[in-house]
């Protein structure tokens, strides 16, 4: 039994370009999911590609204790991209591994124990970052999990501020929820997380594994609420599919963060691809862009009367709250619409495209959508 702990779509996958994936028989799928936001410039972006391919030829492999030059150019590229003092960089293989990195350091470099986390998130499924998600489901069969965190309901400022005390080492919390169900943080709820971090010493970890790269028309989400944490994380389309983690970190996490390794950290291809994308980002200055498409979008969704209960997101991160199963309208869009989405819970049909998606992918969306949920657009 091979790849056993998932639910096998009907639809093999061999190919990718742009918004576009591709069947075994060629037939073309319009990606509104990206696989979990992924791949923000695109399936294949040809300078990706070529960066990846190029770093193979010269070096596959070694060990982040020798410097590299597309490794280097990667904490460079990062601490640019970074809000303003998370300029230490840590490279790793993946969201959960980043989030793991986020937490140890906290602890380390605060020496407390306590983590708080919220309601409905999701930060990964390693034994660590797993204790700080809250799916039952997900955790329930693998317990005991890391001690010392605790839940508050997100959004609720005041329970929060009532968890972050003397002995809280982080509180981790993700500016929009995405496995969640697309939940913004409401308006100052991320502002008196800062503040109570400030006053006990906590350390304030975003994790923006979903919310960045751009996605929510800022590079972070956290720079559109004008606040900054203390650690950040991001993974997902980072190296656009290529595995790839990272903790942003201040300075005082980053000068006693603790015994921390991973003998892939770095790996200079993937180090290069995550270099092309970053270049890609700003140079087509995709934030923008993901901004535009996202205020299309909305308002596509708003004009088409689809029988939905609720809107949520921002930029092109979307979830859309509808009356009856998601799981069988993102069938119903697969299959009769070779459109891919994504669910959020049994409720919400989650939209993450890639970020260079155009006016005209949002219009077959929005016309799917119409379709399959049985009602005419009104434009
Ligand atoms: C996907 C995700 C993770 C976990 O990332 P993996 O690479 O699957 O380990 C953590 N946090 C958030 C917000 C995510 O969306």
């Amino acid at each position: 039994m091979s790849g056993f702990v998932f639910s096998e779509k009907p639809i093999r996958i061999e190919r990718g370009e742009g918004a576009y994936l591709y069947d075994d028989s060629g037939t073309e799928y319009l990606d509104f999911g990206a696989s979990y936001a992924v791949t923000p410039v695109g399936h294949c972006h040809p300078e990706v590609v070529e960066a990846a391919k190029d770093q193979l030829e010269e070096l596959m492999f070694v060990q982040a204790s020798y410097p590299n030059s597309a490794r280097d150019a990667c904490y460079e590229a990062l601490a640019e991209v970074a809000p303003s003092g998370l300029e230490n960089v840590w490279l790793c293989n993946s969201g959960t591994e980043a989030n793991e990195a986020a937490l140890k350091f906290a602890r380390s470099a605060t020496s407390k124990k306590k983590i708080v986390a919220t309601r409905r998130g999701f930060h990964g499924r390693t034994m660590g970052a797993l204790a700080a998600t809250w799916k039952q489901k997900y955790k329930k069969p693998f317990e005991p999990l890391a001690g010392a965190f605790e839940t508050v309901p997100y959004g609720d400022s005041e329970a929060l501020a009532d968890a972050v005390d003397e002995e809280t080492a982080a509180v981790i919390v993700e500016p929009i929820q995405g496995e969640g169900g697309i939940n913004p943080a409401p308006e100052g709820y991320l502002e008196v997380a800062r503040e109570q971090c400030n006053e006990t010493g906590a350390a304030l970890v975003f994790d923006e594994i979903q919310t960045g790269l751009g996605r929510t028309g800022d590079f972070w989400a956290c720079e559109g609420e004008g606040v900054t944490p203390d650690i950040l994380t991001s993974a997902k389309g980072l190296a656009s599919g290529l595995p790839l983690g990272a903790t942003l970190c201040k300075d005082w996490i980053a000068e006693d963060a603790g015994p921390h390794g991973s003998t892939f950290s770095g790996n200079p291809a993937v180090c290069a691809a995550a270099n092309a994308t970053l270049d890609v980002l700003a140079e087509e200055d995709i934030p923008a862009h993901a901004a535009e498409m996202g205020a299309y979008l909305q308002e596509r969704l708003e004009t088409a009367d689809l029988p939905i209960r609720d809107i949520r997101g921002r930029g092109l991160m979307t979830g859309i709250e509808v009356k009856r199963g998601s799981n069988r309208l993102l069938k119903e869009l697969a299959l009769n619409h070779r459109i891919l989405a994504l669910p959020a819970g049994r409720s919400v049909l989650r939209l993450l495209p890639p970020l260079v998606i155009e006016e005209n992918h949002v219009n077959s969306m929005i016309g799917a959508l119409s379709e399959t949920m049985g009602t005419t657009m009104e434009s």
